[in-house]
């Protein structure tokens, strides 16, 4: 397969798009310019977990045919528990750069890694503002709920879905097809059902995939009009390059392995890293230790919990604050690792510690999209993610695309949702704190109705460069916490739902006012509420949760 140029077009050729980095803002010709479709426009989604739910339904409500490829045995993603995580390996590069992976670990072949989550993961925001649209938690889930409650709620969701995905099955490229393929309309995608299918006449997307279930397993191949990629960003752990790490005698572990404080009961870990899993850590080991203590267990048997971290926690309480729970006396906090010296470890403030039995790497993810090879057209002239500089790097060599990883993302428009080289591929789920399952379900309806041509859509999408990704092509070697490009928050998330939701035609009645809240089934603006409670959710957590 060759290469081709971006596609500056929609579905049908009828969409513009626009070259990276331009600020030239490109109109798709919508619904009111367009005929329909002569046959449902077909659309590869990446993953089933919740972005990928959300999208298949909002697929197949713009009048696409959805096919969802899951690497799994079933649909839930992040949220489908593995109790064992099963063995890892680390690989130091010549630079010192760490890797850890599953044994094996293939992005081709084989099975696919194990889930993140850990045993007493509760949810970090209330479940009334994580659920989808038009589908509330049950009763009986709590405000801060349990992962396996999650877990049934989105198997609950995708119930009508399952006969679109396709389990145990990996997608391994996604690429542009040439002018001159062949559109094979009548390729059996193995679901149902199935549309009876007219020639469209175009040829937008090749993707190969193969089953999960033996390594042997053939290539198999199909074209899509469409594309959604929604394969989670925490799959591929990022370990930040640290000096001596490679000959460090004790235990080097990344938060994707960690299952439960029991584990480390005679351990004493330093903790990297203060986000939500290096928070949720600290705590489960302190609590551990401090339990015992109070049960009388003799001080000198005891192991210790140190943390190093940029900066106080975002989501829990910091263990110094006045109304910190008793437990939080038993974390010593420390800034970033300066070096490391065998046992010895030494901070960026000169003190030291040299009793560590495991490192606990709770530093986050690479952004990966194996599939999305940089030798295949489009990616290859506009790649979405480059590796991150090797710390030999001279400063201005150039950044090298990379399907395997990086920190930042780029080539995509200002909602941070679409290809900008070609906007029939569409990225779901991708920003840093946010409330993941809304955010993807309000994009993936942008999206199909986009990909549909629906007419439902008030005027044609404009599609601009994102700023944040407009300047260097370059990674910085920072904490995952800092990646610029696609880091959201509150309340910039609510005001990306608002503008995508004003764009889909779903806020205007029919006198073209804008309607608040979640009013009569229609898709709403974001309501004064739910942005109260997102502002109040870390004090109600403490409320709930005690922490
Ligand atoms: C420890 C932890 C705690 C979290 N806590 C919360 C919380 O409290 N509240 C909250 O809202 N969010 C939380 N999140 C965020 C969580 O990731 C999202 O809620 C959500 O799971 C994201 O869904 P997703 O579908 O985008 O990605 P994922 O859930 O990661 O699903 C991606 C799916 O794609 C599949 N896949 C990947 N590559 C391929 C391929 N090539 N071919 C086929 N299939 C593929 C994977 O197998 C997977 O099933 C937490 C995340 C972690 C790691």
């Amino acid at each position: 397969m060759g290469q081709s140029q971006p596609r500056t077009a929609g579905p049908e050729d009828d969409s513009a798009g626009t070259s990276p980095g331009s600020d030239r803002p490109v109109t798709s010709q919508g619904s009111a310019t367009n005929p329909p479709p002569t046959r449902r426009r077909r659309a590869l989604v990446i993953g089933a977990g919740s972005s990928g739910l959300a999208t298949i339904q909002q697929a197949l409500e713009a009048g696409l045919e959805p096919f969802c490829c899951e690497a799994r045995p079933g649909v839930g993603g992040a949220w489908r528990f593995d109790a064992d995580p099963g063995p890892y390996e680390w690989h130091f590069g010549e630079d010192g750069e760490a890797h850890v992976f599953t044994p094996g670990e293939s992005d081709v072949k084989g099975r696919p890694t194990p889930s993140p989550m850990y045993a007493s993961l509760r949810t970090n925001v209330p479940t009334t503002l994580m659920q989808y649209r038009g589908t509330p938690f049950p009763r009986t889930v709590g405000l801060f709920s349990k992962h396996n409650e999650v877990q049934q709620y989105l198997e609950d969701f995708a119930e009508p879905f399952l006969p679109y995905i396709r389990f145990d099955t990996r997608v391994v490229s996604v690429r542009h097809t040439l002018e001159t393929d062949p559109y094979d309309d009548d390729a059996d995608l193995g679901t149902e059902p199935r549309s009876s299918s007219s020639a469209l006449g175009h040829r937008r997307w090749i993707a190969s995939f193969r089953s999960t279930l033996r390594n042997d397993a053939p290539l198999e191949e199909c074209q899509f009009d469409a594309v959604f990629v929604a394969n989670g960003h925490y799959s591929r752990p990022y370990v930040p390059a640290t000096e001596g790490l490679q000959d460090f005698p004790g235990e080097r572990l990344h938060a994707r392995w960690y299952r439960d404080a029991g584990q480390f009961e005679q351990k004493t870990v330093l903790v990297v890293g203060n986000s939500a899993s290096g928070y949720d850590i600290t705590r489960e080991l302190a609590d551990s230790i401090y339990t015992r203590r109070q049960a009388g267990v003799p001080a000198e048997t005891l192991p210790r919990i140190y943390q190093s971290a940029r900066s106080p926690p975002a989501l829990g309480v910091p263990w110094d604050a006045p109304d910190a729970p008793e437990y939080s006396k038993e974390v010593q906090t420390f800034p970033p690792i300066r070096r490391i010296d065998g046992r010895r470890i030494e901070f960026l403030d000169g003190r030291s510690v040299n009793d560590v039995h495991t490192i606990m790497f709770a530093t986050g993810y690479f952004f990966s999209f194996p599939f999305l090879s940089p030798s295949s057209a489009p990616f290859s002239e506009y790649p979405v993610t480059y590796a991150p500089p090797k710390p030999s790097d001279p400063s201005d060599s150039a950044p090298q695309p990379s399907a395997k990883g990086g920190l930042r993302i780029h080539n995509l428009d200002d909602r941070m949702l679409f290809y900008l080289p070609d906007p029939t591929l569409a990225f779901l789920g991708l920003p840093y704190l946010v409330i993941p399952f809304p955010l993807a379900q309000i994009q993936a309806r942008l999206a199909a109705r986009h990909f549909a041509s629906s007419p439902q859509l008030p005027e044609p999408l404009r599609f601009r460069p994102n700023p944040a990704m407009a300047g260097s092509n370059g990674e910085e070697d920072g904490a995952p916490e800092i990646r610029g490009t696609v880091t959201l928050g509150h309340p910039k998330q609510f005001d990306l739902h608002d503008r995508m939701l004003r764009e889909t035609g779903d806020v205007r009645d029919k006198e073209g006012r804008e309607e608040l809240g979640q009013a009569g089934g229609i898709w709403t603006l974001t309501s004064e509420a739910d942005r109260d409670l997102r502002k109040g959710a870390k004090g109600l957590r403490k409320a709930v949760l005690g922490y």
